[in-house]
């Protein structure tokens, strides 16, 4: 941490602040300039944040010089972290492929969306039992009827579920069905959902708050990590901006400057960034040449009856194209294994 004195700071003032912060365990090390004199303070940050320093005499401004999210920075794990959902890796060296219906409707659609997803090389199964939407008269999701589907079809087509919890009271019943919790974009600053899938002990992915930026992205993951769960991916999934053509904004250089932060996963969401089924492949050719650990796809057999998100579903040909892409580019850019499942569908 820096303390930059105002001009007109006095000499006490600059000893008060380095008694201060002697007083708390810390040093002090001043630094007198010819206009301004700096103090650089070495000890427990968090510490030091109690002391209220910004509102000290003479103090113009208190900067960090390290993150203040610590378990899920980079600066003490330099090595980037694989997270393993059912047994599948998310992490560096590989590109995961996750896909299934945005919500799931019945037990023949979640099944054939699945058989869809398996079928082009998708290791995880993705589908909401609880859904998040804007307005309340849309569909809201099956619930726990859902969960069951879901765990029927991971039976039938061993594939591992990734499913989305809403609400802090539903954590333990969705982690009883899920092998891992998706965190949505409108629950992403949900502090108390947060602390709640962060004690549960399954995997979690946490979306991008639409209006979060990194920093608060990873302060959010923070909030898992610090309940005892480092199992977390980051999943960039859009942000607002002014462009109103595309339903947000896909952030692509959240991937590779997320990855630089953070030891944590990173994939992409290119279908609920885009909103829209001919941006899908594209955005997921970006996701992938920017580093993405893997992408998150909805896929649906008829999108046209799709009660959720039809739109932006992809159908079987697409998926199988945009599997294609996701064999052929990481080999081009250095990436050498895309998971068993991938290579050989
Ligand atoms: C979803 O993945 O089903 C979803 C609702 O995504 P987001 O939270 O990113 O909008
Ligand atoms: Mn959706």
């Amino acid at each position: 941490m820096v303390i930059v004195m105002a001009p007109e700071a006095t000499r006490e003032d600059i000893e008060t602040i380095v008694e201060v912060i002697t007083a708390a365990g810390g040093s002090a090390f001043v630094s007198r300039g010819v206009n301004r004199t700096i103090i650089g303070l070495v000890g427990d940050v968090a510490q030091f944040g109690a002391l209220n320093l910004r509102s000290m005499r003479g103090v113009a401004d208190v900067m960090r010089v390290t993150a203040p999210y610590k378990l899920v920075s980079r600066d003490n794990h330099p090595e980037r972290s694989t997270v393993r959902v059912g047994g599948v890796p998310i992490g560096p060296g590989t590109v995961t492929l996750i896909a299934g219906p945005c919500a799931v409707e019945t037990p023949q659609q979640t099944l054939e969306a699945a058989e869809m997803a398996k079928a082009a090389g998708a290791t995880l199964l993705r589908g909401g039992a609880y859904k998040p939407r804007t307005s309340p008269y849309a569909f809201q999701g099956l619930g726990e009827e859902g969960l069951r589907i879901l765990a029927d079809v991971r039976t039938a087509t061993g594939l591992p579920i990734v499913t989305e919890v809403v609400d802090a009271h539903d954590v333990d019943l969705v982690a009883s069905y899920a092998d891992m919790l998706q965190i949505g974009t409108r629950n992403a600053q949900n502090f108390a959902l947060l602390q709640a899938v962060g004690g549960v002990g399954k995997p979690v992915m946490l979306k991008r708050g639409m209006n979060a930026t990194i920093e608060e992205w990873l302060m959010a993951a923070e909030y898992i990590a610090q309940r005892g769960n480092l199992d977390i991916v980051l999943c960039e999934r859009g942000i607002r901006t002014f462009e109103t053509a595309t339903r947000n904004t896909l952030d692509v250089s959240a991937v590779p400057v997320a990855q630089r932060l953070s030891h944590l996963p990173v994939i992409v969401d290119p279908s609920h960034s885009g909103g829209r089924r001919d941006l899908v492949l594209p955005l997921t050719r970006a996701a992938i040449a920017v580093g993405s650990d893997g992408v998150i796809i909805d896929v649906h057999p008829h999108p046209e009856q799709a009660l959720c998100d039809g739109p932006q579903a992809l159908v079987n040909g697409d998926l199988r194209e945009l599997a294609r892409v996701m064999r052929q580019l990481p080999p081009l850019l250095g990436k050498s294994a895309v998971g068993d499942a991938l290579a050989s569908a």
